[in-house]
């Protein structure tokens, strides 16, 4: 286990928006998850347009690389 990030959240809870199933998921560090099946109804979710990935679209806690996106004084 490598704690190199700062207070970075890998847990996030899905929750699916066609049967409302919600389910607790480790969030990869360094990727994003695009497509996300849903366990309740089978359903496959997608992010919506402008997000990057299925737990910032439905998840409780938006991914890693966007929680670790912070201006460091140079953008
Ligand atoms: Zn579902």
């Amino acid at each position: 286990m490598t704690a190199s990030t700062h207070d970075v959240e890998r847990r996030s809870a899905i929750t699916c928006p066609h049967c409302g199933h919600r389910k607790d998921e480790e969030m990869p560090v360094d990727s994003c998850l695009f497509f996300y099946e849903c366990e309740g109804c089978g359903i496959v979710l997608r992010p919506k347009a402008g997000d990057c990935c299925v737990f910032c679209s439905y998840g409780t806690v938006p991914c890693p690389p966007i929680q670790e996106q912070r201006c460091g004084g140079d953008c």
